[in-house]
């Protein structure tokens, strides 16, 4: 540990990222094709080791352009704020040289994430600007699987992001997203990363 204090904190998305969104095209047309993206980038992210299983971008909802690509980097960062949203949002955001991704003037943007945002994600997405959330599902199946701990995200989550016009799609790309979370508990079993957050235990109520 510094003994001084510190003036700034970052985190940064491996080159292996960037590689890939390049690979994938960098105008990504279909809501399937998005989710595809982000599946993969959170199976690399398993192997990568710098954070959990999960990975998320922000698109231009008109023509698919992709702003910016997140992975969990709580690990590599040590920074538990460093959910793939966060980075995602944030890097739109820089990218763009705003803080509101919903500014006149600049196209609408979606997050597209392999999984319902957590309790912290949920507050991240809805102070972002984006106007459209997508996700392969919201219910408990993750969480089963991986045993990561989510956070108290309230029931009618999407009817609340409804209210502050932010429209949520579920159901894409939900085969492979539920593969890519068996393929972390079992990285997990191997002993071959953490699940971070639960300190081991698990959901303790
Ligand atoms: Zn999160």
């Amino acid at each position: 540990m510094s003994t001084a204090l510190r003036t700034r904190f970052q985190a940064e998305i491996p080159a292996w990222v960037v590689a890939e969104v390049s690979a994938a095209g960098e105008v990504l047309g279909g809501l399937e094709e998005r989710m595809a993206l982000a599946n993969r980038l959170a199976r690399l992210n398993v192997r990568d080791g710098g954070g959990g299983p999960f990975a998320a971008l922000v698109v231009e909802r008109d023509g698919g352009r992709v702003l910016s690509a997140g992975v969990n980097r709580v690990l590599a960062a040590n920074l538990s704020v460093a959910h793939a949203e966060v980075v995602a949002l944030s890097l739109a955001q820089q990218r763009r040289g705003t803080w509101d991704l919903g500014a006149r003037g600049f196209p609408a943007t979606e997050l597209v994430v392999n999984w319902r945002p957590c309790l912290q994600c949920c507050g991240a997405a809805l102070w972002a600007g984006v106007s459209h959330i997508v996700i392969p599902d919201d219910s408990g199946e993750m969480e089963r699987i991986t045993g990561f701990d989510e956070g108290p995200v309230v029931e009618d989550w999407i009817g609340q992001f409804a209210r502050r016009g932010i429209e949520v799609t579920r159901g894409v790309g939900l085969p492979e997203a539920l593969a890519v979370f068996r393929d972390y508990a079992e990285w997990v079993a191997r002993g071959h990363a953490v699940v971070y957050n639960a300190r081991g235990t698990g959901l303790n109520v």
